[in-house]
Order: structure tokens, then C-alpha cells, then sequence
């Protein structure tokens, strides 16, 4: 019985696995040519300082206009490009085009940027971005790198002077989704970052209990003790807005600010920042 069972099952098994295969490789063609003709599209997500919300910076967030499956979120494209070595030229052009776009935009305004941690590992990370900056002639100054832990755990060493030498150029580096890698403090203590970005998943529960509040509060000033700067990523609330200020988180960012949007809405945006709930002076952190 099992074995006429378990040869159906594995058929079916089969032609569903060659199907997955079949549209992972489809998606991998589109991807590399969407990439090719620039439809990896820069979304910016603002920034504010707490706790008077001024608008002071953008991450970069990648979105990808698929002609078929509609917008797509970087989960749905950002490993495959990381799998099959596309990560570089997607990232190099969507920093390129940030760039550009921020031309338009007022002078103080900061760009952070996600870096992969393949894509740290590209030796020529720091000569490439220097390169995109003077042709685009982007202060170095206004370019801010945020890496996560799992950049950092193949080579101490080799991401120490990566880091110096972007820090060198003038950009600074932010620690991403703080609270998520496994060895948070080791880092911290072995590394010199210029920001820490506390987790999505650690602003969300401030409000649920007072041990996750007092967990927050506790990386706030670990964060503020080894002179960095802190941001909380994900704020939803205007009780995490104040909760946040009163404890010294100085900038914030999520939906309660902004999603992340195309250069259109920001441009927009920045034209009436009171009306979307920001103060409107434009105020200079670097
Ligand atoms: P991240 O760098 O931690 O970016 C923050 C993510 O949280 C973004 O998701 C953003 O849309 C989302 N977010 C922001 N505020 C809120 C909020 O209030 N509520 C909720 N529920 N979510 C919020 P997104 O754009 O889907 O990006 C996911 C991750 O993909 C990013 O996490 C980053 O690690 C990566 N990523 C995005 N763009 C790039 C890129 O150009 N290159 C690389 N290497 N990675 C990227
Ligand atoms: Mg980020
Ligand atoms: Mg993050
Ligand atoms: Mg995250």
C-alpha cells in the first residue's frame, strides 16, 4: 500500500517541486532584467527627531513595480538577489538614484540606506559608494549605512575596517533591527557604530508591559552611554512617540510618521510637513 501511495506522493511531490523551481527561475530572469532597466524603484520613509517630529532624514526602503504581481516588498526579491550575486548592482543603482532624487530635496535632509550583509562583503563597497557620490555629488555627511548583525558575524575584522573606512569617507553607520542578532553586546563592544536602531519588535510592546518598557528604556541608555545616537523604528502610536522622547530615544520612525513612499509623495510631503502631522522646520543633525 505505502508504496504505491508513496510514489504518487512523490510525483506530486516532484511536479510541484519542478513548478517551484520553474517560477523561482522566472522570477530570477525578471528579476535581473528589472534591475537592468532600473524598475527597482527607491520608496523613502521619513525620519523625524523626537520629540518634536521634525523631519530630518529618509531610509530607502526598495520596491519593485513588477509589471504583473504589482508593487513588491524587498522579502520578495532581496534574498533571491542576495542568492544569485544581483544584490550589488540593485543596491549600487537604488543608492545611485537616491542620489539623485535628493537633489530636489532640501539640503539637510539624510539618506540611510540598508546594506545587505553580502553586499558588505564586496571590497569594493567603499570605492563604490564614494564613486556614486561624487558623481552625484551627495555629501558623504548626509549618507547614512545601516547594517544588520548578520553582516558582521564572518569577519571581525574585516568588517571593523570596512566600517572605518565608510566612517572615514564621512558617512555614518547605524546598527539595524537592534535586539534581533544573537550577539548584540559583543558587537556594540567590538565595534564603533554611530546609531542603533532599536527593533520594530521591541517598540511595538512598550505599551504591553512594564518589563518589555524597562528592556527599552535599558537599550536607550546603553545606546546613549556609548554615544550613539538611537532611533525606534516602527512607531504606530502617539503613546510610543511620548514614551519614546521621555526616555531619550531621539528619532523616530514608522507608520504613524509615514509608510514608505515613492519620490513623488515625499517631494510632496516635504512641501507641507505640518499637514502630515511633522513640524516644518527642516532641522540639520549632522
Ligand atoms: P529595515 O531596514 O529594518 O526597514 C524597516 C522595515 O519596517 C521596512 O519594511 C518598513 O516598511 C517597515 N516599517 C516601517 N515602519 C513601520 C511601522 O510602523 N509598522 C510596520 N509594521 N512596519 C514598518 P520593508 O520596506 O518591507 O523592508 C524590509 C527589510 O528589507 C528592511 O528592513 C531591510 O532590511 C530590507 N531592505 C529594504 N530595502 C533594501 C535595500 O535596498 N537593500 C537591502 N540590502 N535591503 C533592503
Ligand atoms: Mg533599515
Ligand atoms: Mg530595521
Ligand atoms: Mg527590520
Amino acid at each position: 500500500q505505502g508504496k504505491k501511495d508513496g510514489r504518487g506522493t512523490y510525483r506530486v511531490f516532484k511536479s510541484t517541486m519542478d513548478l517551484e523551481l520553474r517560477a523561482r527561475a522566472q522570477l530570477e530572469t525578471e528579476l535581473r532584467d528589472a534591475i537592468q532597466r532600473g524598475e527597482i524603484e527607491p520608496f523613502y520613509q521619513p525620519v523625524v527627531a523626537l520629540p518634536e517630529k521634525t523631519l530630518i532624514g529618509v531610509e530607502v526602503l526598495a520596491r519593485w513595480r513588477h509589471p504583473i504581481r504589482g508593487l513588491l516588498t524587498p522579502n520578495h526579491f532581496i534574498g533571491i538577489a542576495e542568492e544569485t550575486g544581483m544584490i550589488g548592482d540593485l543596491s549600487y543603482r537604488l543608492l545611485r538614484q537616491a542620489c539623485l532624487d535628493a537633489r530636489d530635496w532640501p539640503a539637510h535632509l539624510l539618506l540611510a540606506v540598508n546594506i545587505s550583509p553580502q553586499q558588505f562583503q564586496d571590497r569594493w563597497l567603499c570605492e563604490r559608494v564614494l564613486s556614486i557620490l561624487t558623481e552625484t555629488g551627495f555629501p558623504p555627511s548626509r549618507l547614512e549605512v545601516e547594517i544588520t548583525e548578520s553582516a558582521l558575524v564572518q569577519d571581525l575584522e574585516a568588517a571593523r575596517t570596512t566600517l572605518t573606512s565608510l566612517q572615514n569617507l564621512g558617512v555614518r553607520i547605524a546598527l539595524d533591527d537592534f535586539g534581533t542578532g544573537y550577539s548584540s553586546l559583543y558587537h556594540l563592544r567590538e565595534l564603533k557604530f554611530d546609531k542603533l536602531k532599536i527593533d520594530r519588535s521591541y517598540v511595538d510592546t512598550i505599551t504591553m508591559s512594564d518589563e518589555r518598557a524597562k528592556l527599552v528604556d535599558a537599550i536607550i541608555k546603553l545606546s546613549a552611554s556609548l554615544g550613539l545616537v538611537t532611533t525606534a523604528e516602527g512607531i504606530e502610536t502617539d503613546a510610543s512617540v511620548d514614551w519614546l522622547s521621555g526616555q531619550g530615544c531621539d528619532f523616530g520612525q514608522g507608520y504613524l510618521f509615514g509608510a514608505p513612499m515613492p519620490k513623488t509623495e515625499l517631494t510632496a510631503l516635504l512641501a507641507a510637513p505640518d499637514a502630515h502631522g511633522m513640524s516644518a522646520a527642516l532641522k540639520q543633525v549632522a
